[in-house]
């Protein structure tokens, strides 16, 4: 097929998309329509917790589309109970409700304390977010992110959403007030440029929102599943959040997404919250067969490992380029550069030959990594030689 070819004349244009059509995707690896492969570090958005096509995932569609796709979200299902349970055993939250994105599943974290500060805090509804903050794409998530631009974008915004900075806490004491319901942050900032939250100042957050009688939100949606070494960022900071969000890597590649709550903060009446696709069978029996094989100790230390590799790697490219360095926690992770050429190098990357690197320049100065979790060293190895050739050719240009 040529690209001449493609139906693109009837997609809304939502994106300055490359002309390459993907058709075929295994493990690490993506093929599109010429036959070309790709070394692919993006993953559909950090989201393909297991690679492209995993078997078990496979099998589990297979298996549970044969038996029952969606008998309506207001009756039970196994697969829906059967996952529920498997979260809340694993983390400290006590109830789920699953949505389809990121994005709605932190509308339904933000109703959540809203409906909270109306039955214990006499109506108060602000939420504190941080600068550079991203929550997602709905109106009120836009609202609650820190992304520049996006509070004169559609306006008017939806109120009630003031913005601290990340790891500095009297930013936040700054704006608490007695209208103050929560304090809502990513662990590591993703969009944002993979900054991570310090453990210390999570901490101190917990104390402080617990002090004040403030809910504390996390969202997971990036962080979450397996991402940075632990099953959720938070937990390396030995926090009980209030809340969380999770989404992408909890589908491994389909839609799911997931509000967990304490049972003190459980606090949906009847009729509140719902959505025609939440807690589908054919989702949530994805969902457990990607948490039960993630959540492994042997799984997870993996993923610190080879953290630990792409890492020194990294760190190795950046002394040889004279780079500023790299950061992350363990498959989140970026490199930063010393000037603005990072969509130049994702671009050079993608065209290399015979095999092909995606990368995202989640900055202009900024390459985020975020592989699948089950990659290997050779794997590492493999992208840090296409890289190093990338960014040599964007140095000799
Ligand atoms: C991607 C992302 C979202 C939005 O998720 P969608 O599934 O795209 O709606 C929200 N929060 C964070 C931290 C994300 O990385």
């Amino acid at each position: 097929m040529e690209f001449a070819d493609y139906p693109n004349e009837s997609i809304m244009n939502i994106i300055d998309r490359p002309e390459i059509i993907f058709v075929k995707g295994e493990g690490s690896t993506l093929i599109d329509h010429t036959g070309h492969a790709y070394c692919d570090w993006i993953q559909g958005w950090a989201v393909n917790t297991l690679g492209h096509c995993d078997a078990g995932i496979i099998r589990t569609l297979h298996h549970q589309a044969q038996k029952l796709i969606n008998p309506s979200p207001a009756f039970y299902n196994l697969p829906m109970g059967q996952l529920a349970e498997l979260l809340t055993q694993k983390s400290h939250f006590d109830r789920v409700f699953f949505a389809n994105s990121g994005a709605e599943a932190n509308e339904g974290a933000i109703k959540l304390a809203r409906k909270w500060g109306q039955i214990k805090k006499n109506g108060a509804y602000k939420i504190i977010t941080f600068q550079d903050a991203f929550h997602g794409r709905t109106l009120a998530t836009m609202s609650a992110s820190g992304k520049a631009g996006w509070d004169t974008m559609f306006k008017p915004q939806v109120s009630g959403f003031s913005k601290a900075k990340l790891n500095d806490l009297s930013s936040v004491k700054a704006l608490l007030d007695d209208e103050t319901v929560a304090v809502m942050l990513e662990p590591i900032q993703g969009e944002g440029g993979v900054v991570p939250a310090d453990l210390f100042f999570l901490q101190q957050l917990r104390e402080l929102t617990l002090k004040k009688q403030v809910l504390l939100i996390v969202d997971e949606v990036q962080t979450g599943c397996g991402r940075t070494g632990y099953l959720f960022a938070h937990q390396a900071a030995e926090i009980k959040p209030d809340i969380m969000t999770l989404g992408k890597g909890i589908g491994g590649g389909i839609p799911l997404a997931a509000l967990l709550a304490t049972e003190n903060t459980s606090l949906f009446e009847y009729g509140e919250q719902g959505g025609t696709y939440n807690g589908n069978p054919l989702m949530t029996a994805v969902g457990y067969e990607i948490i039960s094989r993630i959540s492994h100790p042997h799984f997870l230390k993996n993923v610190q490992n080879l953290g630990q590799i792409l890492s020194e790697q990294l760190k190795n490219l950046s002394d040889k380029f004279n780079l500023l360095g790299e950061r992350g926690v363990g498959l989140l992770r970026a490199l930063l550069l010393p000037n603005d050429t990072a969509f130049q190098i994702a671009n050079i990357a993608r065209y290399l030959e015979p095999k092909g690197l995606l990368i995202n320049a989640v900055r202009p100065n900024v390459l985020r990594f975020m592989p699948a979790l089950n990659i290997t060293e050779k794997d590492v190895c493999e992208m840090i030689h296409l890289l190093d050739t990338a960014i040599e050719q964007s140095m000799t240009k």
